[in-house]
């Protein structure tokens, strides 16, 4: 059997070794447009590779994709975290998980997983051919003709096919899928930061609240986590969770919405002004500024404190009902207007691609057309950081590789 895996990235080289193992006896040949074979792995995580996540949760895992998560579910279960996890080590990459979980291979270097997959390749005998793009697929009675850019005059006949050419951030990169039948799911970015043009809050990078809430007004949208000031926005992982969960939506928007800032975390305004009434109590003769509520950082604080004009050195005795609210106000619901959206230079995804409609999710066979099977980011299914990216790599890659 002939087994053609289009795109040398992280599915695609999962695939081609689970196809390998599955089927001894075939050729496996990896066609990659580029000169540069797993590229994304090997910058990923800054270097470091994300390589998955610690949470052995089937719930938590399918949640952290706002798309797809539910069709994994079951995937998940046969080949999850854990069995990456396992999957990696018994062939020599030990992993470890920081504390919110991300995990990365010991010796913090991409190289070890971009090595580990290349000699797993080699071990089972797959062909790996470099700038060498499909520009075609057409499905003929032995299996598919592919057509490549070198214009070789006899077209290559293989049995199996797997897609794996990664996400399209254009609908026209993925027409010649729609062409073949298959449904298709708007690309848009998933994974931005918000940016706030010409706001004060620009003026202090760098300030990070650990558990703010972030929510986008006029929509349930809403994530809460830390929060980073940056010298164009708002970044941090609630702000990248609601980029993912709200993608589709606030592409809709051309960016333009307003975000609505709870730098109390999950406490609500009656809750907030008692805590500031019980400081006042607690503490009548000490400035404003010298306590802060929440363990918000200075910086943060004097702002808004600013914001409220309110005197930085008068006394918590001094602060009357009227500006009690008003500071309540600001600290649970400080609105912003964002105007346009950065990529996440450190981990960016693209949400849509072929539609999970058009592929049986228990073997990642297209549903259009039989013996058409894909992994990765080429299907309409993304995650948000934490190594959620990579999981869904490694898991549909595993399925594909089945060829069921
Ligand atoms: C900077 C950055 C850092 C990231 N860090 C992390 C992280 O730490 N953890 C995490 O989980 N996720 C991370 N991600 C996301 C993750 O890298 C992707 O989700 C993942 O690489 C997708 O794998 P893939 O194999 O589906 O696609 P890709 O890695 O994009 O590979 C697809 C390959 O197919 C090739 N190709 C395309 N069309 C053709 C064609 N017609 N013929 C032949 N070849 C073709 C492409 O050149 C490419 O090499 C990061 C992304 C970026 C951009």
């Amino acid at each position: 059997m002939r087994i053609a895996i289009i795109g040398g990235g992280a599915a695609g080289y999962f695939s081609a070794i689970c196809a390998g193992e599955n089927y001894p006896d075939a050729q496996v040949t990896i066609f990659e447009k580029t000169n540069k074979l797993l590229a994304k792995v090997r910058i990923s995580g800054g270097g470091r590779c994300n390589v998955t996540n610690a949470t052995q949760s089937i719930k938590e895992l399918s949640g952290s994709y706002p798309r797809g998560g539910k069709k994994l579910k079951n995937l998940f279960t046969e080949f999850g975290t854990r069995e990456t996890v396992n999957w990696f080590e018994s062939r020599g990459v030990r992993t470890y998980a920081q504390e919110d979980k991300r995990m990365f291979p010991e010796t913090d270097k991409s190289e070890s997983i971009v090595a580990c997959l290349q000699s797993e390749a080699e071990k089972k005998g797959v062909q790996v051919l470099t700038q060498t793009a499909v520009t075609g697929l057409t499905p003929v009675k032995e299996g598919f003709s592919l057509e490549l850019n070198h214009g070789e005059e006899n077209p290559r006949i293989f049995h199996k096919v797997i897609v794996a050419s990664g996400g399209s951030p254009k609908r026209k990169g993925l027409e010649w899928l729609e062409k073949l039948g298959h449904e298709i799911a708007e690309p848009v970015p998933s994974l931005f930061t918000f940016n706030i043009p010409d706001d004060p809050i620009t003026n202090m990078p760098g300030v990070a609240v650990e558990k703010a809430v972030v929510s986008i007004e006029g929509t349930k949208l809403k994530a809460s986590g830390p929060v980073l000031v940056t010298h164009w926005g708002l970044s941090g992982p609630a702000v990248l969770k609601l980029s993912a969960f709200g993608a589709r939506l606030l592409s809709d928007s051309n960016y333009k919405f307003n975000v609505h800032l709870n730098w109390a975390g999950e406490q609500n305004a009656n809750a907030v002004s008692d805590h500031l009434q019980e400081i006042s109590a607690e503490h009548p003769n000490k400035q404003i500024q010298n306590i802060k509520p929440f363990e918000l950082p200075d910086r943060l604080w004097k702002f808004i404190l600013g914001k409220a004009d309110i005197d930085p050195e008068k006394k918590w005795g001094e602060l009357g009902k009227k500006t009690r609210n008003k500071l309540t106000d600001l600290l649970t619901n400080d609105i912003y207007r964002v105007r346009g959206k950065t990529t996440f230079k450190e981990e960016f995804v693209t949400c849509g691609g072929v539609s999970l409609e058009s592929v049986n999710m228990k073997t990642m066979e297209s549903k259009a057309v039989s013996g058409l099977y894909f992994a990765g980011e080429i299907l309409d299914i993304d995650g948000i950081t934490g190594g959620f990216n990579f999981q869904s790599a490694w898991t549909t890659g595993y399925f594909a590789g089945k060829l069921k």
